[in-house]
């Protein structure tokens, strides 16, 4: 019996130790496990951590930028409320209305800016004054009106291509860097194609130039020309030569009195006479008080030297480049001019983007000598602008 007993005895405590050591084997187990994921939590909060600290820089910097936004955001609301009844945009365009010839481009896009803040950016009269004021938009030097009715279409939704100039007008350091506006007379920027990013260019009905062919009205129209001496300011646009004038220059038309700003040139002529281009063509460009355009155009027929064109082309800026006041160089615009001012008249546009019409146009009849070698001499081969459809308008003669 004593020798069962501790048979039993001995399984007894053989199982406890083996319960043992399987109790002990398990929890190290759980122990490790926990340990395990105790690192694992540990981990995640650590990257939560991280998480949280890149979130509250973030918040830090945008907290940053909109305390500088505020004020701005505070001056436009001020702005905006001052015009907010509508008193102001009602006088304004009553005195638009009230303008002689066709508004200006400044104005128009004022009219624009008036709209916006009375009557928001979705208004459709805001769009169209925008809309009238890039049209209008005049020469290259006009690029900052241009962006200015661009940037505004833009922030009214309307689908507009805003010129690369527009961009870089804002980064100073690129601003003189490429032509202000990007067209050409060739190639994918020619004159075809010149409508995609100035419409009036595409589907205007009254563009210049003109073939000059009859039946012909009668001109009514009195020129008179007293052009004066001043200093010499030649530049090269990079599409023609212009010489920029000091005011004190006039062309009467009639009674009106119309300021000479410039002159350019373009070769071959842009107007044709029976079908007929001649070797150059003198534009004098002209603005009344009111912004109204008259352009005179001198033909330069080849033939003698021309002493005028002479003093000019010795002094020409061969690159494109700002306006040079050539010293002690002195020109009389006149002395491109014909004694004769009898011409053909018509209603055209610019003969550049962004070809802006209601520009009268009086082609002189007398033509002017240039020497072939002084045609050779231009630094442009070719600046002129195709002849543009009639739509049955008009050709005057006097
Ligand atoms: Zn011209």
């Amino acid at each position: 019996m004593k020798k069962y007993l501790r048979l039993i005895i001995e399984i007894l405590m053989g199982l406890l130790l083996a319960g043992a050591l399987a109790f002990g084997y398990w929890s190290y187990n759980a122990k490790a496990h926990a340990i395990d994921e105790l690192t694992d939590v540990s981990e995640g909060v650590d990257e939560t951590k991280q998480e949280l600290e890149k979130v509250t820089k973030e918040l830090a910097e945008v907290k940053e930028k909109a305390e500088t936004f505020e004020p701005a955001a505070r001056e436009l609301a001020a702005v905006k409320g001052s015009f907010e009844n509508g008193v102001v945009l009602q006088d304004y365009e009553a005195f638009i209305k009230a303008q002689k010839g066709p508004v200006i481009s400044e104005r128009q896009l004022g009219l624009g800016a008036l709209r916006l803040l009375t009557k928001g950016a979705q208004d459709p009269d805001t769009v169209a004054a925008y809309q009238k004021a890039l049209e209008m938009a005049e020469w290259s030097s006009r690029l900052k009106s241009i962006c200015a009715a661009q940037n505004a279409l833009v922030a009214a939704g309307q689908k507009v291509k805003v010129l690369a100039d527009c961009a870089e007008a804002e980064a100073p350091a690129k601003k003189h860097e490429k032509h202000a506006v990007h067209w050409a007379y060739e190639g994918e920027m020619g004159p075809e194609n010149w409508g995609d990013e100035f419409p009036t260019c595409g589907n205007g009905k009254k563009q210049s130039p003109l073939n000059i062919v009859g039946p012909f009205e009668k001109s009514k129209d009195v020129l008179s020309v007293s052009y004066k001496e001043g200093p010499l300011k030649m530049l090269n646009n990079g599409h023609t030569i212009q010489i920029n004038v000091e005011p004190g220059s006039t062309l009467k038309i009639n009674k009106e009195v119309y300021n000479l700003v410039q002159f350019h040139f373009h070769r071959p002529s842009e107007e044709q006479i029976d079908g007929k281009p001649m070797a150059m063509t003198v534009h004098f460009v002209h603005k009344n008080a009111e912004g109204k355009l008259a352009v005179m155009g001198v033909l330069l027929s080849e033939g003698k030297d021309n002493e005028a064109i002479k003093t000019l082309w010795e002094n020409v800026p061969k690159n494109e480049g700002p306006e040079v006041v050539v010293e002690g160089v002195k020109f009389n615009p006149s002395s491109l001019v014909p004694a004769a001012l009898t011409h053909y008249s018509y209603e055209g546009s610019l003969t550049t983007p962004p070809c802006t019409e209601g520009v009268q146009f009086f082609i002189l009849k007398t033509t002017v000598d240039i020497s072939k070698k002084q045609v050779n001499d231009f630094p442009f081969k070719r600046n002129a602008r195709p002849v543009q459809p009639a739509n049955g308008r008009v050709i005057n003669a006097s």
